[in-house]
C-alpha cells in the first residue's frame, strides 16, 4: 500500500477494512448449483414474509414512472414519518438505508482526530464512518451478558468525543438497555457530544424506551430507524433520522440530491401504513426467536437472550459451523469480524426455516 496511488489517497483508507455483508443467496446458489429458492438465508437480520403486499402493489405501479428523477425532497414519506411521531417534516431526513445517515453525521461533525464512543460488541459500520473521516472509535467494555455499558461510556468521554452510539436493541448481540440506563446517561451527558440512538430494531420491541423525548426536548441527539427490518424493504435501501430542524438542516446538505429512489419512498410510505404486516412480522419473529433459544438451551449450547430478530449463539467454532451449513444450503452469519469466533448470528425465519435451521446445527455440530 505504498504505491503512487496509495500515496494520493487520503491515509486514513490504508486501514480501512471493508464491511463484510451477509452472504448473497445468489453466490451460494452459483457454489452449489441449487436453484435460490432451495437457500435459506439467515444472515442479515431480513424480513422472512417478504415486504407488505400494499408496500409491492404501490412499488409496482411507482415502476412505470421509472424515468423520473425521484422527489430529492421526500415530501411524503418525511411528513408521514413526521406525523406517525409526532414530529414535524423538518425534524426527519431519509437515508439510502440508515447507514446512509451514519455517513452524514461523519460529513457533518467529524474531523481528523475526533473520537466516537461505541461498545465493544456494536455495528461494524459505525467504526467504518468514523475511520473513513480519520476518526478515532472508541469501544467501550460491555457489562455482563453483552450489555452495553452506559457508566463506561460517560466515563470515556473527552473532549474529542462529537458522538456516541447507543444501540438498542444492539446488532449483532440482541441485548437493550433501559430507559432508566438512558436516563441516567442523558443526565449526566456534557455539553457539545451528541447521541446517536441507533433504534434499526425498534418495533421488535415490547416496551421500548421513549428515546423521542429528546429529540422533543432539543438535545445533542438523532434517533436511527430503518426501513431494513420489521418492513422487509432492505433491498431498497430507506431509513430515517429523527432529529431537531437544526440538526436536520445540518444533515441535508451532507446528502446527494436523489439519495433515497422514488420506489423505495413508495413502498417505504406504504409500509408505513401497514401495521397488520408489521404485526405479524413481530408476531413471527416472536415465536421463532421462542423456538430457537428453547433449542439451543435444550442443546446447551450458550446463547445470548434476544430482542430483536437474530440470536447470538456459541457453538464453539463459528467459521467452521458456518461453513458446514453453508454446504446444507443455509446462510448464517459467523462473528468472526465482531470479535466472536465461537459465535455464530442467526435471524430468526419463518418457523419451517427455523427448524431446518436447528436440524442442520445439529449435524454441523457433529463430530468435530
Ligand atoms: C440493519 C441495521 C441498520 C440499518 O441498516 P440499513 O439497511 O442501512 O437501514 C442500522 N443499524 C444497525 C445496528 C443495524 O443492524
Amino acid at each position: 500500500m505504498t504505491s503512487a496511488l496509495w500515496q494520493l489517497a487520503n491515509p486514513q483508507l490504508r486501514e480501512l477494512v471493508s464491511y463484510e455483508p451477509g452472504k448473497p443467496i445468489e453466490d451460494l446458489a452459483r457454489e452449489l448449483g441449487l436453484a435460490p429458492k432451495d437457500i435459506i438465508k439467515l444472515a442479515s437480520n431480513e424480513n422472512p414474509l417478504g415486504p407488505s403486499p400494499k408496500a409491492v402493489a404501490a412499488m409496482r405501479d411507482a415502476l412505470e414512472r421509472a424515468n423520473f428523477y425521484p422527489d430529492g425532497g421526500g415530501y411524503y414519506l418525511r411528513e408521514a414519518i413526521a406525523a406517525k411521531f409526532g414530529l414535524r417534516r423538518e425534524n426527519v431526513i431519509l437515508g439510502s438505508g440508515s447507514n446512509e445517515v451514519i455517513e452524514f453525521l461523519g460529513h457533518a461533525f467529524l474531523r481528523v482526530g475526533d473520537e466516537v464512543i461505541t461498545s465493544h460488541h456494536a455495528f461494524a459500520v459505525y467504526y467504518l464512518m468514523a475511520q473513513l473521516f480519520g476518526a478515532k472509535t472508541v469501544a467501550v467494555a460491555e457489562r455482563p451478558g453483552f450489555v452495553q455499558d452506559l457508566d463506561a461510556a460517560l466515563a470515556a468521554i473527552t473532549p474529542r468525543t462529537r458522538l456516541v452510539y447507543i444501540t438498542s436493541p444492539n446488532n449483532p448481540t440482541g441485548t437493550v438497555v433501559t430507559a432508566a440506563e438512558i436516563e441516567r446517561f442523558m443526565d449526566r451527558l456534557p455539553p457539545g457530544v451528541i447521541v446517536v440512538f441507533d433504534e434499526a430494531y425498534h418495533e421488535f420491541l415490547d416496551d421500548a424506551p421513549d428515546t423521542l423525548r429528546y429529540v422533543r426536548e432539543g438535545r445533542l441527539a438523532i434517533v436511527l430507524r430503518t426501513f431494513s427490518k420489521i418492513q422487509g424493504l432492505a433491498n431498497l435501501r430507506v431509513g430515517y433520522g429523527l432529529a431537531s430542524a437544526e440538526m436536520i438542516e445540518i444533515l441535508q446538505k451532507t446528502r446527494q440530491p436523489f439519495n433515497v429512489n422514488g420506489l423505495a419512498m413508495v413502498g417505504a410510505l406504504a409500509g408505513l401504513a401497514d401495521e397488520e404486516h408489521q404485526k405479524r412480522t413481530k408476531a413471527v419473529t416472536d415465536e421463532g426467536r421462542a423456538f430457537l433459544q428453547e433449542r439451543f438451551a435444550a442443546l446447551r449450547l450458550e446463547y445470548v437472550p434476544s430482542h430483536a430478530n437474530f440470536v447470538l449463539v456459541n457453538v464453539g467454532d463459528g467459521k467452521l459451523v458456518f461453513a458446514r451449513l453453508l454446504e446444507k444450503g443455509i446462510i448464517v452469519r459467523a462473528m468472526n469480524s465482531y470479535k466472536l469466533p465461537e459465535w455464530v448470528r442467526v435471524s430468526v425465519g419463518t418457523m419451517e426455516e427455523n427448524r431446518r435451521f436447528v436440524d442442520a446445527l445439529v449435524e454441523a455440530m457433529e463430530n468435530r
